[in-house]
């Protein structure tokens, strides 16, 4: 294991307003300044909705950039008649950094597979954004005693020729965990991470310099003890990341 700088990952999901998340950049951004020392020890990146990552842009580049952005998704396709969608050169256009893809709630409300997610992370890879690729296992398939076939089955399927240690970052979040308050123990999360990391040191020339987040229902009383786990490089944080203090309480807590 080798110690990364984590990544303190915010993933707004579908909320917020135009004013409500330049606020929230503001207030990232404010405390982030206050604090050099956490520059040293995190990278800060937040995922608004696309409609609202121009606005967030905006503040960022007024506030000279402490912050990166990223996407929630992005499409399988480079470009053409695909109504709705975003591609991925759109997101880096628009000036992110990042797109998370495979997430449990496209998993499961959109029917992505393993290897669309892939499909998509080429064409992320190609635009040259850093992709955070999610994994997870469900509760059934926990207590079914899946979890490490189900998570392997993933990264193996979804994570694209091409992926290296510095366009990628896996995020383990067992979809039980997602917004339920409840969080995987220190000793399941710390047997998940080093299973993936094997995984990954098999698959990838440096993918022992892949960093690996966890997620679900990470929160300031939770994230020291999540963080300091060896191979925890990181959170993906979803709805403590909406409010400011509690997202920044949490990157204290590196
Ligand atoms: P949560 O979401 O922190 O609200 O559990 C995490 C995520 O879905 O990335």
């Amino acid at each position: 294991m080798t110690t990364k700088k984590k990544l303190i990952a915010g993933n707004w999901k579908m909320h917020g307003t135009l004013v409500s998340v330049r606020q929230l950049a503001e207030a990232v951004i404010d405390g982030v300044e206050k604090d050099a020392s956490l520059l040293d020890r995190c990278d800060f990146l937040v995922c608004p909705t696309f409609i609202h990552i121009p606005a967030v842009r905006a503040v960022i580049d007024h506030n000279r950039g402490a912050l990166r952005v990223g996407g929630q998704d992005c499409s399988p396709h480079e470009t053409g008649a695909f109504t709705g969608d975003i591609a991925a050169p759109m997101l880096k256009d628009v000036g992110c950094s990042a797109v998370i893809l495979g997430h449990s709630e496209r998993r499961q409300h959109h029917a992505e597979g393993d290897q669309t997610v892939a499909a998509k992370a080429v064409q992320a890879h190609q635009a040259g954004l850093m992709t955070i690729i999610c994994v997870g296992e469900t509760e059934a398939q926990r207590v079914a005693g899946q979890e490490k076939t189900i998570v392997k089955q993933q990264l193996d399927g979804s994570i694209p020729a091409g992926a290296t240690a510095s366009n990628t970052v896996i995020a383990y979040e067992p979809v039980w965990a997602i917004g339920t308050g409840k969080t995987a123990t220190p000793a399941d999360v710390a047997a998940m991470h080093a299973f993936i990391r094997g995984i990954l040191v098999g698959k990838m020339a440096d993918g022992a310099g892949v960093r690996i987040l966890y997620g679900g229902s990470v929160k300031p009383e939770n994230a020291g003890e999540l963080l300091a786990i060896p191979d925890v490089d990181g959170a993906l944080i979803g709805g403590a990341s909406l409010k400011a203090d509690q997202y920044l309480a949490i990157a204290k807590a590196v």
